[in-house]
Protein backbone atom coordinates (compact mmCIF):
# COMPACT_ATOMS: atom_id res chain seq x y z
CA UNK A 1 0.00 0.00 0.00
CA UNK A 2 1.26 3.57 -1.12
CA UNK A 3 1.72 5.96 1.79
CA UNK A 4 -1.55 7.91 0.02
CA UNK A 5 -3.35 4.72 1.35
CA UNK A 6 -2.37 4.70 4.55
CA UNK A 7 -5.36 6.40 6.98
CA UNK A 8 -4.03 9.19 8.16
CA UNK A 9 -3.94 9.59 11.99
CA UNK A 10 -7.15 11.55 13.32
CA UNK A 11 -9.27 8.80 11.19
CA UNK A 12 -11.91 6.96 13.00
CA UNK A 13 -11.79 2.83 13.01
CA UNK A 14 -14.75 1.27 13.94
CA UNK A 15 -14.77 -1.77 16.42
CA UNK A 16 -17.92 -4.36 16.46
CA UNK A 17 -17.74 -5.90 19.64
CA UNK A 18 -16.78 -3.84 23.18
CA UNK A 19 -15.18 -6.32 25.18
CA UNK A 20 -11.73 -5.77 26.87
CA UNK A 21 -10.12 -6.32 23.43
CA UNK A 22 -11.96 -3.90 22.22
CA UNK A 23 -10.87 -1.11 24.52
CA UNK A 24 -7.16 -2.23 24.46
CA UNK A 25 -7.77 -1.88 20.68
CA UNK A 26 -9.00 1.51 20.86
CA UNK A 27 -6.19 2.39 24.00
CA UNK A 28 -3.43 1.20 21.14
CA UNK A 29 -5.31 2.77 18.28
CA UNK A 30 -5.49 6.36 20.45
CA UNK A 31 -1.45 6.49 20.91
CA UNK A 32 -1.10 6.28 16.66
CA UNK A 33 -3.86 9.85 16.78
CA UNK A 34 -6.72 7.36 15.61
CA UNK A 35 -10.41 8.14 17.18
CA UNK A 36 -12.29 4.88 17.59
CA UNK A 37 -16.09 4.22 17.17
CA UNK A 38 -17.82 0.96 19.01
CA UNK A 39 -20.71 -0.83 17.89
CA UNK A 40 -21.91 -3.84 20.20
CA UNK A 41 -25.37 -4.74 21.12
CA UNK A 42 -25.15 -4.58 24.76
CA UNK A 43 -25.07 -1.13 26.46
CA UNK A 44 -22.48 -2.31 29.02
CA UNK A 45 -19.25 -2.40 27.23
CA UNK A 46 -15.24 -1.77 28.64
CA UNK A 47 -14.51 -0.25 25.46
CA UNK A 48 -17.45 2.20 25.84
CA UNK A 49 -15.07 3.89 28.58
CA UNK A 50 -11.75 4.62 26.16
CA UNK A 51 -13.51 5.34 22.83
CA UNK A 52 -14.88 8.88 20.58
CA UNK A 53 -18.29 7.35 19.78
CA UNK A 54 -20.27 4.44 20.92
CA UNK A 55 -23.51 2.60 18.99
CA UNK A 56 -25.48 0.49 21.12
CA UNK A 57 -27.86 -1.39 18.75
CA UNK A 58 -28.12 -5.17 17.09
CA UNK A 59 -25.83 -6.76 14.79
CA UNK A 60 -28.78 -7.14 12.32
CA UNK A 61 -29.99 -3.46 12.74
CA UNK A 62 -29.84 -2.57 8.90
CA UNK A 63 -30.20 1.74 9.64
CA UNK A 64 -27.59 1.61 13.00
CA UNK A 65 -25.41 -0.43 10.72
CA UNK A 66 -25.41 2.11 7.37
CA UNK A 67 -24.91 4.66 10.22
CA UNK A 68 -21.60 3.66 11.60
CA UNK A 69 -20.27 2.53 8.23
CA UNK A 70 -20.92 6.01 7.30
CA UNK A 71 -19.30 7.69 10.13
CA UNK A 72 -15.75 5.03 10.54
CA UNK A 73 -13.07 4.81 7.70
CA UNK A 74 -12.48 1.16 8.49
CA UNK A 75 -14.25 -1.32 10.46
CA UNK A 76 -12.37 -4.58 12.58
CA UNK A 77 -13.88 -6.11 15.35
CA UNK A 78 -12.75 -7.68 18.72
CA UNK A 79 -15.46 -10.66 18.86
CA UNK A 80 -15.58 -13.45 15.89
CA UNK A 81 -19.13 -14.48 17.11
CA UNK A 82 -20.29 -11.22 14.91
CA UNK A 83 -22.95 -12.08 12.23
CA UNK A 84 -20.96 -12.90 9.03
CA UNK A 85 -24.02 -11.11 7.33
CA UNK A 86 -23.42 -8.08 9.53
CA UNK A 87 -19.59 -8.10 8.43
CA UNK A 88 -21.04 -8.72 4.45
CA UNK A 89 -23.61 -5.33 4.62
CA UNK A 90 -20.66 -3.27 6.07
CA UNK A 91 -18.24 -4.44 3.30
CA UNK A 92 -20.69 -2.73 0.78
CA UNK A 93 -20.18 0.84 2.65
CA UNK A 94 -16.58 0.63 3.77
CA UNK A 95 -13.59 -1.70 4.39
CA UNK A 96 -14.18 -4.27 6.61
CA UNK A 97 -10.22 -5.86 7.88
CA UNK A 98 -10.22 -9.27 8.15
CA UNK A 99 -12.20 -9.60 5.27
CA UNK A 100 -15.99 -11.06 6.03
CA UNK A 101 -14.64 -14.47 4.01
CA UNK A 102 -11.87 -14.92 6.39
CA UNK A 103 -14.37 -14.37 9.98
CA UNK A 104 -16.80 -16.85 8.43
CA UNK A 105 -14.12 -19.49 7.66
CA UNK A 106 -13.00 -18.99 11.53
CA UNK A 107 -16.61 -19.02 12.72
CA UNK A 108 -17.42 -22.34 12.03
CA UNK A 109 -14.93 -25.26 13.18
CA UNK A 110 -15.81 -27.49 10.53
CA UNK A 111 -14.74 -24.94 7.39
CA UNK A 112 -11.66 -24.14 9.18
CA UNK A 113 -11.13 -27.76 10.21
CA UNK A 114 -11.29 -28.21 5.98
CA UNK A 115 -9.06 -25.18 5.52
CA UNK A 116 -6.31 -26.55 7.72
CA UNK A 117 -6.83 -29.55 5.70
CA UNK A 118 -6.22 -28.12 2.45
CA UNK A 119 -3.37 -26.56 3.41
CA UNK A 120 -1.35 -29.58 4.39
CA UNK A 121 -1.84 -28.36 8.13
CA UNK A 122 -2.71 -31.23 10.71
CA UNK A 123 -5.46 -31.17 12.93
CA UNK A 124 -7.02 -33.60 15.36
CA UNK A 125 -9.16 -36.66 13.58
CA UNK A 126 -12.42 -34.57 13.07
CA UNK A 127 -16.19 -35.72 12.23
CA UNK A 128 -19.27 -33.66 11.05
CA UNK A 129 -22.69 -34.55 13.35
CA UNK A 130 -25.52 -33.15 12.48
CA UNK A 131 -27.88 -35.68 14.58
CA UNK A 132 -27.27 -38.41 17.01
CA UNK A 133 -27.04 -40.86 14.08
CA UNK A 134 -24.08 -39.62 13.03
CA UNK A 135 -22.98 -38.73 16.81
CA UNK A 136 -23.10 -42.31 16.99
CA UNK A 137 -21.12 -42.79 13.87
CA UNK A 138 -18.38 -40.17 14.50
CA UNK A 139 -17.88 -41.91 17.69
CA UNK A 140 -17.57 -44.95 16.23
CA UNK A 141 -14.89 -43.91 14.04
CA UNK A 142 -13.30 -41.91 16.99
CA UNK A 143 -13.41 -43.35 20.02
CA UNK A 144 -13.22 -42.13 23.60
CA UNK A 145 -12.78 -40.29 25.16
CA UNK A 146 -13.72 -37.69 22.12
CA UNK A 147 -14.62 -33.95 22.39
CA UNK A 148 -17.97 -32.97 20.78
CA UNK A 149 -17.70 -28.91 19.77
CA UNK A 150 -20.61 -27.00 18.06
CA UNK A 151 -19.51 -25.45 14.89
CA UNK A 152 -20.33 -22.03 15.67
CA UNK A 153 -20.28 -20.12 18.80
CA UNK A 154 -18.14 -21.73 20.96
CA UNK A 155 -15.47 -19.92 23.36
CA UNK A 156 -13.97 -20.72 26.94
CA UNK A 157 -14.72 -24.38 26.68
CA UNK A 158 -18.62 -23.22 26.29
CA UNK A 159 -20.44 -25.38 23.81
CA UNK A 160 -18.04 -28.08 24.04
CA UNK A 161 -18.47 -31.73 25.79
CA UNK A 162 -16.18 -34.39 26.19
CA UNK A 163 -17.71 -37.84 25.98
CA UNK A 164 -15.60 -40.75 27.99
CA UNK A 165 -16.02 -44.25 28.33
CA UNK A 166 -19.58 -44.98 29.46
CA UNK A 167 -20.81 -41.41 29.28
CA UNK A 168 -24.28 -41.27 27.62
CA UNK A 169 -24.11 -40.13 23.99
CA UNK A 170 -27.78 -38.49 23.77
CA UNK A 171 -26.84 -36.51 26.80
CA UNK A 172 -24.25 -35.31 25.06
CA UNK A 173 -26.23 -34.68 22.21
CA UNK A 174 -28.36 -32.30 24.58
CA UNK A 175 -25.84 -30.66 26.49
CA UNK A 176 -24.33 -29.03 23.24
CA UNK A 177 -28.16 -27.71 22.13
CA UNK A 178 -28.53 -30.40 19.11
CA UNK A 179 -26.51 -28.50 16.76
CA UNK A 180 -24.26 -28.95 14.30
CA UNK A 181 -21.13 -30.17 15.57
CA UNK A 182 -17.81 -31.49 15.00
CA UNK A 183 -16.61 -34.57 17.14
CA UNK A 184 -12.87 -34.26 17.50
CA UNK A 185 -10.30 -37.01 18.87
CA UNK A 186 -8.69 -36.51 21.86
CA UNK A 187 -5.22 -35.40 21.75
CA UNK A 188 -2.83 -36.27 24.41
CA UNK A 189 -0.99 -33.09 24.00
CA UNK A 190 2.32 -32.46 26.16
CA UNK A 191 1.84 -28.28 26.22
CA UNK A 192 -0.57 -25.71 24.38
CA UNK A 193 1.14 -23.00 22.54
CA UNK A 194 -0.17 -20.00 19.99
CA UNK A 195 1.60 -18.38 17.49
CA UNK A 196 0.34 -14.44 16.42
CA UNK A 197 0.96 -13.50 13.36
CA UNK A 198 0.06 -10.27 11.76
CA UNK A 199 -0.60 -9.31 8.31
CA UNK A 200 -0.39 -5.88 6.19
CA UNK A 201 -2.92 -5.06 3.65
CA UNK A 202 0.31 -5.38 1.01
CA UNK A 203 0.93 -8.86 2.08
CA UNK A 204 3.56 -8.18 4.19
CA UNK A 205 3.69 -10.77 7.16
CA UNK A 206 5.26 -10.63 10.89
CA UNK A 207 4.85 -13.66 13.64
CA UNK A 208 5.55 -13.45 17.59
CA UNK A 209 7.87 -15.38 19.67
CA UNK A 210 5.57 -19.16 20.50
CA UNK A 211 3.86 -18.30 23.62
CA UNK A 212 2.85 -21.23 25.72
CA UNK A 213 -0.30 -21.27 27.65
CA UNK A 214 -2.07 -22.62 30.30
CA UNK A 215 -5.73 -23.39 30.66
CA UNK A 216 -8.03 -23.48 33.59
CA UNK A 217 -11.72 -24.50 33.72
CA UNK A 218 -11.20 -24.41 29.77
CA UNK A 219 -10.51 -20.41 30.24
CA UNK A 220 -6.75 -19.44 29.63
CA UNK A 221 -4.88 -18.98 32.81
CA UNK A 222 -0.97 -18.02 31.53
CA UNK A 223 0.76 -17.29 28.93
CA UNK A 224 4.82 -17.57 29.26
CA UNK A 225 7.34 -16.33 26.83
CA UNK A 226 9.31 -18.31 25.64
CA UNK A 227 7.34 -21.47 25.10
CA UNK A 228 9.31 -24.89 25.80
CA UNK A 229 10.02 -25.67 22.22
CA UNK A 230 12.58 -26.95 20.18
CA UNK A 231 14.03 -24.41 17.44
CA UNK A 232 12.30 -26.70 14.69
CA UNK A 233 8.89 -26.40 16.52
CA UNK A 234 9.17 -22.74 17.05
CA UNK A 235 9.94 -22.69 13.29
CA UNK A 236 6.93 -24.85 12.37
CA UNK A 237 4.59 -23.09 14.76
CA UNK A 238 5.52 -19.73 12.92
CA UNK A 239 5.47 -21.30 9.42
CA UNK A 240 1.95 -22.63 9.90
CA UNK A 241 0.40 -19.48 11.39
CA UNK A 242 1.98 -17.55 7.96
CA UNK A 243 0.63 -19.49 5.76
CA UNK A 244 -2.90 -19.95 7.21
CA UNK A 245 -2.63 -15.62 7.18
CA UNK A 246 -1.62 -15.89 3.76
CA UNK A 247 -4.41 -18.60 2.58
CA UNK A 248 -7.32 -16.01 3.91
CA UNK A 249 -5.77 -13.10 2.66
CA UNK A 250 -6.05 -12.07 5.90
CA UNK A 251 -5.18 -8.31 7.24
CA UNK A 252 -4.45 -8.26 10.82
CA UNK A 253 -3.98 -9.86 13.96
CA UNK A 254 -4.56 -13.88 14.06
CA UNK A 255 -4.09 -15.90 16.51
CA UNK A 256 -3.88 -19.76 15.87
CA UNK A 257 -4.02 -22.55 19.05
CA UNK A 258 -1.69 -25.59 18.43
CA UNK A 259 -1.46 -28.71 20.77
CA UNK A 260 2.46 -29.93 20.82
CA UNK A 261 1.98 -33.42 20.80
CA UNK A 262 5.57 -35.54 21.58
CA UNK A 263 5.76 -38.89 19.89
CA UNK A 264 9.25 -40.97 20.26
CA UNK A 265 11.11 -37.77 21.51
CA UNK A 266 10.20 -35.53 18.60
CA UNK A 267 7.87 -32.85 18.77
CA UNK A 268 4.20 -32.29 16.73
CA UNK A 269 1.85 -29.51 16.09
CA UNK A 270 -1.68 -30.25 15.75
CA UNK A 271 -4.08 -26.90 15.16
CA UNK A 272 -6.68 -26.56 17.62
CA UNK A 273 -8.40 -23.61 16.25
CA UNK A 274 -7.65 -19.99 14.69
CA UNK A 275 -8.91 -16.78 15.98
CA UNK A 276 -9.25 -13.59 13.63
CA UNK A 277 -8.54 -11.10 15.65
CA UNK A 278 -6.33 -9.88 18.79
CA UNK A 279 -6.50 -12.87 21.16
CA UNK A 280 -5.99 -13.50 24.91
CA UNK A 281 -2.28 -15.28 24.72
CA UNK A 282 -0.86 -12.34 22.97
CA UNK A 283 -2.03 -9.85 26.09
CA UNK A 284 1.88 -10.30 27.27
CA UNK A 285 3.15 -8.28 23.81
CA UNK A 286 1.68 -5.01 25.70
CA UNK A 287 4.91 -5.10 27.80
CA UNK A 288 7.58 -7.87 26.24
CA UNK A 289 7.51 -6.54 22.69
CA UNK A 290 8.27 -3.54 20.66
CA UNK A 291 4.76 -3.01 19.34
CA UNK A 292 2.16 -4.92 20.48
CA UNK A 293 -0.53 -7.28 19.42
CA UNK A 294 -3.14 -4.26 19.29
CA UNK A 295 -0.89 -1.49 17.52
CA UNK A 296 0.02 -3.96 14.86
CA UNK A 297 -3.63 -5.11 14.16
CA UNK A 298 -4.15 -1.27 14.21
CA UNK A 299 -1.24 -1.02 11.88
CA UNK A 300 -2.45 -3.64 9.73
CA UNK A 301 -5.90 -2.51 8.88
CA UNK A 302 -5.19 1.25 9.01
CA UNK A 303 -2.47 -0.03 5.66
CA UNK A 304 0.45 1.30 8.04
CA UNK A 305 3.93 -0.58 8.18
CA UNK A 306 3.87 -3.31 10.75
CA UNK A 307 5.56 -2.52 14.25
CA UNK A 308 8.45 -4.47 15.32
CA UNK A 309 6.94 -8.38 16.49
CA UNK A 310 10.27 -8.49 18.38
CA UNK A 311 10.21 -9.61 21.66
CA UNK A 312 12.56 -7.79 24.22
CA UNK A 313 11.93 -9.67 27.31
CA UNK A 314 10.32 -13.20 28.93
CA UNK A 315 7.23 -12.51 30.09
CA UNK A 316 4.19 -14.92 31.83
CA UNK A 317 0.65 -13.22 31.73
CA UNK A 318 -1.81 -14.35 33.63
CA UNK A 319 -5.31 -13.77 33.32
CA UNK A 320 -7.20 -12.19 36.67
CA UNK A 321 -10.71 -13.99 36.54
CA UNK A 322 -13.66 -12.89 39.02
CA UNK A 323 -12.12 -12.15 42.27
CA UNK A 324 -8.39 -12.69 41.35
CA UNK A 325 -8.78 -8.68 40.17
CA UNK A 326 -9.67 -7.66 44.03
CA UNK A 327 -5.44 -7.92 44.60
CA UNK A 328 -5.23 -5.15 42.39
CA UNK A 329 -3.43 -2.99 45.32
CA UNK A 330 -1.22 -5.98 45.81
CA UNK A 331 -0.23 -6.44 42.15
CA UNK A 332 0.14 -2.50 41.67
CA UNK A 333 2.99 -2.79 44.10
CA UNK A 334 4.48 -5.82 42.51
CA UNK A 335 7.80 -4.67 40.84
CA UNK A 336 8.40 -6.30 37.89
CA UNK A 337 4.57 -6.88 37.04
CA UNK A 338 2.08 -4.54 35.09
CA UNK A 339 -1.71 -4.72 35.72
CA UNK A 340 -3.76 -3.89 33.01
CA UNK A 341 -7.58 -3.70 34.52
CA UNK A 342 -10.92 -3.50 31.55
CA UNK A 343 -12.74 -1.47 34.19
CA UNK A 344 -15.74 -4.26 34.49
CA UNK A 345 -17.94 -3.07 37.47
CA UNK A 346 -18.82 -6.16 38.60
CA UNK A 347 -16.87 -9.23 38.83
CA UNK A 348 -18.44 -12.44 38.39
CA UNK A 349 -16.56 -16.58 39.04
CA UNK A 350 -15.53 -17.38 35.38
CA UNK A 351 -15.48 -13.27 34.10
CA UNK A 352 -11.80 -11.75 32.60
CA UNK A 353 -11.51 -8.89 35.03
CA UNK A 354 -7.85 -8.10 33.89
CA UNK A 355 -4.40 -9.38 33.57
CA UNK A 356 -1.10 -8.76 34.88
CA UNK A 357 2.38 -9.14 32.90
CA UNK A 358 5.35 -10.39 35.23
CA UNK A 359 8.06 -8.75 32.69
CA UNK A 360 11.86 -9.92 33.10
CA UNK A 361 15.73 -9.81 31.43
CA UNK A 362 15.19 -11.94 28.15
CA UNK A 363 16.84 -15.36 28.04
CA UNK A 364 16.42 -17.73 25.43
P1 LIG B 1 -11.27 -24.89 22.36
O1 LIG B 1 -12.56 -24.26 22.77
O2 LIG B 1 -11.36 -25.71 21.13
O3 LIG B 1 -10.14 -23.91 22.33
O4 LIG B 1 -10.87 -25.90 23.55
C1 LIG B 1 -10.62 -25.42 24.86
C2 LIG B 1 -9.59 -26.32 25.53
O5 LIG B 1 -10.08 -27.67 25.63
C3 LIG B 1 -8.28 -26.44 24.76
O6 LIG B 1 -7.45 -25.33 24.98
C4 LIG B 1 -7.74 -27.74 25.29
O7 LIG B 1 -7.16 -27.54 26.57
C5 LIG B 1 -8.99 -28.60 25.44
N1 LIG B 1 -9.22 -29.35 24.19
C6 LIG B 1 -9.92 -28.90 23.12
N2 LIG B 1 -9.93 -29.82 22.12
C7 LIG B 1 -9.22 -30.87 22.55
C8 LIG B 1 -8.87 -32.13 21.98
N3 LIG B 1 -9.28 -32.50 20.75
N4 LIG B 1 -8.11 -32.97 22.72
C9 LIG B 1 -7.70 -32.62 23.97
N5 LIG B 1 -8.01 -31.45 24.57
C10 LIG B 1 -8.76 -30.58 23.89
Amino acid sequence: MTSEKMLPPGSTIGILGGGQLGRMLATAAAELGFRCHVYRPDGESPAFDVVAARTTAAYENQSALAAFAGSVDVVTYEFENVPADTASFLAEQVDVLPSPHALAVSQDRLTEKELMQSLGIPVAPFAQVEDLASLEAALEALGRPSILKTRRFGYDGKGQVAIRAGDDVAAAWEAIGRRPAVLEGFVTFVREVSALVVRGRDGETSVYDTVENVHRNHILATSTVPAQLSSATTEAAREIAAKVASALDYVGLLAVEMFVVEEEGSERLIVNEIAPRVHNSGHWTQDGCIVSQFENHIRAIAGWPLGSTERHSNAVMTNLIGAEADDWAALAAEPGARLHLYGKAESRPGRKMGHVNRISPKVG
